[in-house]
């Protein structure tokens, strides 16, 4: 579904990602594990387009789309949700979903608000309220929902669990399992117990290399690797 062929992105002089490749088949959760500072959420940015790659490829469902504008791979079906959550905080709930709402893809059953409401009920309740009014695991939920609306291929989700106390990240495990059937998923993680728990497979980074790859069983094992980069 996505596949990100040897990467390499610079900020100014700094060279961020020196050859980072991944991939994300149908049907899978994947997350991509490291220490603050390691490159995830500029790995995140240079596939949405944000800060394309000055070498290397990103493909999505067959093509090269790695010099196309963010908004072009948003409509193409990437979906992303940022660290930041970003929701309107002036919107209501139901606002906030429908400024997001794109058309569908025909293989895939479309999004809409009363899809939304059926596969998260707590968001039901909170319909009319502003988006700055919810908590923090409202607001993932929320943004998470938002990108939904907009009938995404793939879902790239940030640092999903940053700032929830752990009650609400085991809620948000439940939901983003749950969403596997209808969407593969890219995840980035500080929380690699949260993120192995519910991943199939998983990418390590540190100092914006890869360096180990393997089924979220394996990385569960490997306390050498563990220890190593991810500060567990
Ligand atoms: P975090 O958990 O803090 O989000 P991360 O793994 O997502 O960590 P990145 O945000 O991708 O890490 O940062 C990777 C490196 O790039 C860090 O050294 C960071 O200081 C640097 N960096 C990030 N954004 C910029 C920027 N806009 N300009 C310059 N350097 C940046």
């Amino acid at each position: 579904m996505i596949e990100v062929l040897d990467i390499h992105v610079f900020y100014g002089d700094s060279y961020i990602l020196q050859g980072i490749s991944l991939n994300v088949k149908e049907g899978e959760i994947v997350c991509l594990l490291g220490r603050n500072g390691a490159g995830k959420t500029t790995t995140m940015k240079s596939i949405m387009g944000y800060n394309p790659p000055k070498r290397g490829t990103v493909r999505f469902d067959g093509r090269d789309v790695t010099q196309q504008p963010v908004y072009e791979k948003v409509r193409r079906g990437i979906g992303y949700v940022p660290e930041d959550r970003r929701i309107f905080p002036n919107l209501t709930v139901v606002e906030n979903l429908q400024v997001a709402r794109l058309p569908g893809h025909s293989d895939r059953t479309a999004w809409d608000i009363e899809r939304i409401f059926s596969t998260f009920p707590i968001l039901v309740k909170l319909r009319e309220h502003k988006g700055g009014e919810l908590s923090g695991g409202e607001q993932q939920i929320l943004a998470i929902s938002r990108t939904l609306m907009g009938n995404p291929q793939i879902l790239l989700l940030d640092e999903p669990c940053e700032g929830l106390a752990p009650l609400i990240v085991e809620n948000l495990g439940e939901i983003i399992t749950s969403l596997k059937k209808e969407v593969p998923i890219l995840m980035t993680e500080q929380n690699a117990h949260f993120a192995l728990n519910i991943s199939d497979r998983g990418y390590v980074i540190d100092k914006g290399r890869i360096r180990y790859e393997g089924t979220a069983a394996d990385l569960v094992k490997n306390t050498e690797i563990q220890q190593r980069y991810l500060a567990v």
